[in-house]
């Protein structure tokens, strides 16, 4: 609800139609229900945001106010969403659309609230929370950034309070929390402050005294050894204080925006926000020259991902869910197997949670959200959890009961979904078809927020796995390499990319270049590559259609191919059915992008460049009628065929291309999937067709290294390795030379003399010999120019290779790229230097 989605929704949402489709097309049960969470604190903070470009205080606005800019924020939002997932083509049963705050999900959240806290597993604490003062709520551990950052380190001076001399040195980057000192503790075995222990000294400021006291846990070696305890508002502090009851108990020094209030805050500071009271703090300590020494220091300092605020950790009142009894028969499941992490490496951050897991508080001080279902009795104070709300205290039947303010978590309705939007607490028979469900794609970032809770939830409530499989796809990153996030506002908006490019190709682009266990950056390029895919298709659809006789009617059975047949069409439906193979078990194994890499390598290569090219003399009758027919009959099996295997990934050029050409059915999306072993292998034909392509390869590289321009009467020689390569190539000597732009193709024995006047080149298969036509282009003059442009190519490659700073900043991917172009223009710089010394004569 927090704004658009991004380019890396788009993704996860891409992968989870690719499944959907491809399973719906097999004729499964497949559902994918849609919906969208209130992502309470982060909307609010969004809402805050608007309001206050427009000069409003969202703490000002009255409680109903307050909601219904929130509710009209919401209702913008969740339209924009729902036109993005619709322009995305993701195929989603629309009429289960599910809200978090939907009146089922109210029910469902209360109850689960109701049950957890009648079994002990809620309960209400005072503990150490990350409190942001922006926007004054706590915020979990997992909504936390921690960085380094420098500030000051004063080492301040606390006198004796006996009036001795000197007194003890405190180094703090927050002088500002010493009015909340209780004591000062030193560790029991520093030599500096032996004998220390037990005595007074004065908290600065203030004139209140303290005891020093020793503790284990002080570390000497940071500034001068002992550290000021301040137990409120910081978490070692307080655990050193647990362990010393004598202390004082302080009061708290700040208030909910961290400013500083309470007696023990001398008046002049009272009311300051904590930075002003920083500054103020050390030129009154400075003023009473209390400040001995100063220095510029780097410390860890931990931010709220929401708002920046930097976290004031602070005591207070918050309900938490004890998750270790929730986490053990998850960890369990997936020991077992019986929840599958894919990519598999994910496992180990997975279990290591798992296994450090802290109870999770779930309570918020925002306006949106589900209101915690408690309420205190104002007579005796029994607090009582109720799905309904009670009209009398159960324990003392007083009916002055008061609801408790606060809100839950986001996620702790999020955690349900997999059940709540199949209608739990309802027994429906949606929950009783789909539950558990198969697969959950997701990022990554969201494994403990979402996935492992979601697997909590399921045991919990359903006791049973909430699905089997889950997928992490990667991160999307922009060109810079920085993750695209909502927050930074980096990602393109998808429904413009959209109006651009096309659905498709956005899908494409997305799926095709993002291995499953890496993060990619994404920009044009990789758009270009996805329309230039399209185009390709389109393409070859077209010249399709050119070629298919009117009546012809759709290919329900693959083309009746005999060992007579010819060899590209059998090589083709071979081709077409190892792809289609490795489509099914890309997807099996929840690798997407190997599925899309296969289709891609097939329709681009294969079925486009080489077999198009191939067959255009017998579709155009060159080579006979029968010929032509079959091969006519081959084009439009395996076009079709393949655009049922694409139509996961690119759906609506594929099913607009499906009804060009002779199909059976109302809809490609509901057309069945290729069946696997449709024709009978032909494994030969791939090994036959092998040295044909790889003589037009070498030919073509012949001519292109060695300048030979293309005539119709070039003459060209091959030396077959052995006779099984000689049969294949005589039997394919048209197609061969044909592709090759070669006029006249002549095979020669193994004890023949090398053709003069040509170039050559040795393969595995054999020998190639290209005629070298007299006097024609390349010469030295061109040699010399082609030359001289390698040589700045290599130059400006080798520059950049031995820059530190790009070495240093881009990829390992990039500088062995970069790497290997170096190599390679060497190379063909040492070829023409060779050809030139060969023309030039001595
Ligand atoms: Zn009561």
């Amino acid at each position: 609800m927090t704004g658009a989605l991004t380019l890396g929704h788009m993704l996860g949402d891409t992968v989870m139609d690719v499944l959907a489709r491809y399973h719906r097309m097999r004729g499964e049960p497949t559902l994918w229900v849609p919906g969208v969470d209130h992502a309470g604190l982060a909307t609010q903070v969004e809402v805050r945001r608007r309001l206050q470009r427009q000069g409003t205080v969202f703490e000002d606005l009255p409680r109903e106010v307050a909601l219904a800019e929130i509710e009209r924020w919401r209702a913008e939002h969740e339209r924009r969403i729902v036109e993005q997932i619709r322009a995305g083509g993701f195929s989603v049963d629309w009429t289960r659309f599910r809200y978090t705050m939907d009146a089922a999900s109210v029910r469902a959240t209360r109850e689960v609230f109701v049950s957890l806290f009648r079994e002990g597993l809620v309960y209400r604490g005072e503990r150490m929370v990350n409190w942001d003062p922006r926007l004054r709520t706590a915020v979990s551990d997992l909504e936390v950034v921690h960085s380094e950052e420098e500030g000051d380190l004063l080492f301040v001076r606390y006198a004796w309070a006996d009036g001795a001399p000197e007194g003890i040195l405190v180094a703090t980057v927050r002088p500002e929390t010493i009015f909340g000192d209780v004591a000062v503790a030193v560790h029991p075995e520093d030599e500096r402050h032996r004998g220390e222990v037990g005595r007074e000294v004065v908290v600065p400021l203030t004139g209140r005294r303290v005891p020093v006291i020793a503790d284990r846990s002080v570390d000497p070696l940071f500034g001068a050894g002992a550290l000021k305890i301040t137990p409120r508002h910081d978490p070692i502090d307080r655990e050193i204080a647990m362990r010393n009851p004598g202390l004082a108990t302080p009061t708290e020094i700040f208030d909910e925006q961290a400013r500083l209030v309470g007696e023990w805050v001398p008046s002049e500071f009272r009311g300051l926000d904590r930075d002003e009271a920083r500054e103020k703090t050390t030129a009154r300590l400075e003023q009473e020259g209390l400040v001995v020494r100063r220095t510029r220091y780097r410390h860890a300092v931990a931010r709220s991902e929401r708002s920046d605020a930097v976290i004031e950790p602070r005591l207070s009142t918050q309900w938490f869910v004890r998750m270790a009894p929730l986490a053990t028969p998850v960890v369990d499941a997936v020991r077992r197997g019986e929840i599958r992490i894919h990519p598999e490496r994910w496992n180990r951050t997975f279990f290591r949670w798992m296994e450090e897991i802290q109870d999770w508080c779930v309570s918020r001080q925002v306006l949106w959200g589900h209101a915690i279902p408690v309420h205190y009795c104002k007579a005796c104070g029994e607090a009582t959890a109720n799905v309904e709300v009670p009209t009398e205290c159960p324990s003392c039947h007083g009916r002055d009961l008061a609801a408790d303010p606060d809100v839950l978590d986001t996620w702790f309705t999020s955690w349900l979904w997999p059940f709540v939007a199949l209608g739990w607490p309802e027994r429906t028979a949606d929950l009783e078809r789909y539950y558990p469900t198969s697969v959950l794609v997701t990022g990554r970032d969201i494994m403990f927020f979402w996935v492992a809770r979601m697997m909590m939830a399921g045991y919990r409530f359903m006791g049973d796995r909430p699905f089997s499989d889950v997928y992490f796809t990667g991160m999307m990153r922009d060109e810079a390499g920085h993750r695209m996030s909502k927050h930074l506002g980096n990602s393109p908006d998808p429904l413009e990319v959209i109006r651009e490019r096309g659905a498709d190709a956005l899908r494409f682009a997305l799926v095709f270049p993002n291995p499953t266990d890496e993060d990619s950056s994404f920009g044009a390029a990789t758009l270009d590559g996805g329309r230039n895919f399209l185009t390709k298709l389109w393409n070859l659809v077209r010249f399709s259609l050119g070629h298919i006789p009117p009546g012809t009617p759709a290919p329900e059975s693959p083309p009746a191919l005999v060992p007579g047949s010819a060899l590209e069409n059998r090589w083709i439906v071979e081709r077409y059915q190892r792809t289609a193979a490795e489509v099914d078990a890309a997807l099996a194994a929840f690798e997407p992008s190997r599925a899309a890499t296969a289709l891609h390598t097939f329709v681009w290569h294969d079925l486009a460049d080489r077999y198009v090219e191939i067959a255009k003399d017998a579709l155009f009758g060159h080579r006979g009628e029968p010929l032509q027919r079959e091969t006519q009959a081959t084009l439009l099996f395996v076009v079709e065929r393949t655009l049922r295997l694409l139509h996961p990934f690119v759906p609506h050029v594929t099913e607009e291309l499906w009804h060009a050409i002779p199909h059976e059915g109302p809809l490609l999306a509901r057309a069945g999937w290729p069946r696997s072993a449709e024709v009978s292998p032909d494994p030969i034909a791939e090994v036959e067709m092998g040295p044909v392509l790889e003589a037009v390869r070498l030919f073509r590289n012949l001519r292109a290294e060695e300048h030979v321009a293309v005539s119709r009467t070039s003459r060209a020689w091959i030396r077959p390795s052995g006779p099984e390569i000689e049969r294949v190539l005589v039997s394919e000597r048209a197609t061969t030379a044909r592709l090759s732009q070669i006029g006249e193709l002549s095979f020669l024995d193994a004890s023949a003399p090398p053709p003069p006047g040509t170039a050559s080149r040795v393969s595995s298969i054999g020998e190639f010999y290209l005629e070298r036509p007299a006097g024609g282009p390349g010469g030295s003059a061109a040699l010399e120019r082609e030359r001289e442009m390698l040589a700045g190519l290599l130059a400006k490659t080798q520059a950049r290779l031995t820059d530190t700073g790009f070495r240093g900043r881009a990829p390992a991917e990039v500088v062995r790229e970069a790497e290997a172009k170096a190599a390679e223009l060497k190379e063909r710089i040492d070829r023409i230097d060779q050809r030139i010394r060969e023309e030039t004569p001595p």
